[in-house]
This record gives structure tokens, C-alpha cells and sequence, in this order.
């Protein structure tokens, strides 16, 4: 039987006087590939933010693995957005990916075996080993979109959040970071943020789509009027009513 992962159950959250997401359920399963689209300001990086732990709900409830999502934050990976980036902090590529295995109390421990191997692993698997070395000011937006990928493999985590991952990078740089995460989902649970609907319907195996609520959460034809009015065009969505979608 597939594992839930994550599980938001009518989960309402937001900031000050904003709800950013309002009454949102989803299932996201193991092994899944789920793209999360919609407008600028629909709320996605809020979602994240929720199964994260780093922003409590104001309702609904919020379950990682079973558990509250802080209980189960070292099994979550997270990319951050690359343009938020601040590129001018001073550390080479390899550096920046071993900050996924320091934690508060080992900062100034040695790298242990495990970790060096990690770090590595994460490089070559972004294809960036020959950067590791290199300032990461120096690197282009494509190199820089896949050390933050590695920093957050090297932690080893099952479920891999990514917002925006090509909204900084050219097309073919685009592809080459799509074919990349195809790959990961062989082992990895993925949640991706993105805005390129063409990439997203060519390997995502879901979509779902939030502006403030959850809308595409209806199969077939009614989620594809839905994305094609959200984006002006027609575009494929895949059913995801079966094994427990959204609701
Ligand atoms: P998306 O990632 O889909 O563009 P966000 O989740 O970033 O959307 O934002 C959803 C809404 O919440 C927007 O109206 C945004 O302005 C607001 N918002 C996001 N972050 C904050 C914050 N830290 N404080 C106040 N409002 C915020
Ligand atoms: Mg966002």
C-alpha cells in the first residue's frame, strides 16, 4: 500500500490579517512527483511553508509522516528560491551543500565520513562536482539552482520541496534541471512550485493547483478548464482524485 506523506486536512494559514490559503486538503504520497501551480501571490510558498513547520496553521491540521510537521522536518528537503538567494556570502559550492549536515550543536565539529560522502553523492548527482570548489558567487543561475538542489540532498531527505526551481534559469537549463529531478523521484517524493506549465505537465505525475484554495482538485477536463483559465491556455492535468488526492 502507498504511504501518505503529507497530509493537509483543511488547513487555513496565513499572515496578519491574510489568509494566504484558506480550507486546503491534500494528499501527497510516497513516491510521488506532485506539481503545485497558480497565479503570483496564490499562495504555494505559504504551502510549503505549512508542511514545513515553519508556519503554523490557523485551522486544519497538518501531518508529515504521520506526525507534526517539526517532528518530521529531517525527513523534508527544502530549496528555497534561488533569486532570494543572498549570492554574495562568501563559501565555495561544497561548503554551502555541507551546511545541510551541520546542525546548531556540531557548527565547528569536523565533517565525519558519512557527511564528506554525502556531500559528494549530492554533487555528482547535480552534476556539479567539477564546481565544488568554486565561490558560489561565481556561479551561473542554472549552477547555483543545482547547488541548492545538492544542499538539500546531502541531508538525505524522502521528500523534496522546490519552489520555483527553473524560474531563474533559461529553458535548456530548465530541462536539464527537470531531467535531473525525474531521477530523484526514482528514490525521493517531490513537491515542486513552478510556473512552467510546459515542464510541469511533461513530468510532473499531478497537478495541483492553488490560489488561495485548492481549485484543480476536480479530475480530468474540469482541472484542465480550471489550469487553462488560471494560464490562458489548455493544458494537461492528470487525475489525481484516485489515491487520495485532493478533496
Ligand atoms: P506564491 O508563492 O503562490 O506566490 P505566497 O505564499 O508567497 O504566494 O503568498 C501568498 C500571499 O501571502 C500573498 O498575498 C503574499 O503577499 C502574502 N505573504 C507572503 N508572505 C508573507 C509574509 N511573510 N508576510 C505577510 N504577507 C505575506
Ligand atoms: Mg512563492
Amino acid at each position: 500500500m502507498t504511504e501518505t506523506v503529507v497530509e493537509l486536512s483543511h488547513v487555513t494559514a496565513g499572515y496578519a490579517g491574510l489568509n494566504a490559503i484558506e480550507d486546503v486538503s491534500l494528499s501527497i504520497m510516497q513516491g510521488e512527483f506532485l506539481a503545485l501551480v497558480g497565479p503570483n501571490g496564490g499562495g504555494k510558498s505559504t504551502l510549503l511553508k505549512v508542511v514545513l513547520g515553519l508556519l503554523a496553521p490557523r485551522a486544519g491540521t497538518v501531518r508529515v509522516f504521520g506526525s507534526f510537521p517539526a517532528d518530521s522536518r529531517r525527513r523534508l528537503g527544502y530549496v528555497p528560491q534561488a533569486a532570494r538567494f543572498d549570492r554574495d556570502f562568501p563559501i565555495s559550492v561544497s561548503d554551502l551543500v555541507a551546511q545541510a549536515r551541520l546542525d546548531g550543536a556540531h557548527l565547528f565539529a569536523r565533517p565525519s565520513a558519512a557527511d564528506r560522502a554525502a556531500v559528494a553523492a549530492a554533487l555528482e548527482e547535480m552534476r556539479i562536482a567539477h564546481l565544488s570548489r568554486r565561490p558560489v558567487a561565481a556561479l551561473s543561475g542554472g549552477e547555483l539552482q543545482r547547488a541548492l538542489i545538492a544542499r538539500a540532498l546531502a541531508s538525505e531527505p524522502e521528500v523534496l520541496l522546490l519552489d520555483e526551481p527553473t524560474s531563474s534559469v533559461d529553458a535548456r537549463m530548465g530541462e536539464t534541471i527537470y531531467d535531473l529531478l525525474v531521477r530523484l523521484n526514482a528514490r525521493i517524493t517531490l513537491v515542486v512550485v513552478s510556473h512552467d506549465i510546459g515542464f510541469v505537465t511533461a513530468h510532473a505525475g499531478r497537478v495541483a493547483c492553488l490560489n488561495r484554495t485548492l481549485v484543480c482538485h476536480a479530475p480530468g477536463a474540469l482541472a484542465t478548464e480550471a489550469l487553462a483559465h488560471l494560464y490562458g491556455g489548455p493544458v494537461r492535468v492528470i487525475d489525481h482524485t484516485s489515491g487520495g488526492g485532493a478533496h
